[in-house]
């Protein structure tokens, strides 16, 4: 069976990363998505929320595991017996530090490829960033992040009464 490792901030998970996500699970036969827990990159969700998001987005998908690391990536994903790391693209701007890391890992693991699925074009333009901004000066998300990451947005948004 082939193990994939999808890391990322999702701080918050987005209809983006859902959609990575499903494709990742129709080609490998297990996806951990892997909350990097980094104390110097400050985030506007705690992990253990961020993983309860993701849980509960991917409830459908049976092959999938929400869980999180710390340190270096390659070493998580050795431990995972893991074949490849997932990576998701958007417009050209994703690609030069994407294409940066993947150099980089393969460097320090050569065993281990970085493989990148193309986002669905209506999320295209979608980040964790500019789903916040917009939550945060109480503005519309729906479509954007899956209907769990919706409420939890609302709680923190000025128009939740
Ligand atoms: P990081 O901080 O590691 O970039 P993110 O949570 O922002 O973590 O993103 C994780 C991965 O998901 C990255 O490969 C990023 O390019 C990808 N990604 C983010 N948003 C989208 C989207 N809308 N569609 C497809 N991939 C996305």
């Amino acid at each position: 069976m082939k193990i994939a490792i999808y890391p990322g901030s999702f701080d918050p998970a987005t209809c983006g990363h859902i959609d990575i996500i499903e494709r990742a699970a129709s080609v490998f036969g297990k996806v951990y998505v892997a909350v990097i827990k980094n104390p110097e990159k400050k985030a506007e969700f705690g992990f253990e929320d961020r993983m309860k998001m993701l849980k509960g987005a991917t409830k459908h998908l049976k092959n999938v595991v929400i869980d999180s690391f710390s340190g270096l990536l390659i070493d998580y994903a050795k431990k995972k017996k893991a074949s490849a790391i997932i990576r998701g693209l958007r417009a050209v701007s994703d690609f030069e530090y994407e294409f940066q890391m993947a150099l980089t890992n393969r460097k320090m693991c050569p065993e281990i490829e970085t493989i990148f699925f193309m986002t669905g074009s209506q999320y295209a333009y979608l980040s964790s960033s500019m789903v916040r901004q917009i939550a945060k000066l109480g503005g519309p998300v729906s479509g954007m992040v899956p209907k769990n990451v919706e409420k939890e947005l609302k709680k923190t948004s000025p128009t939740k009464a």
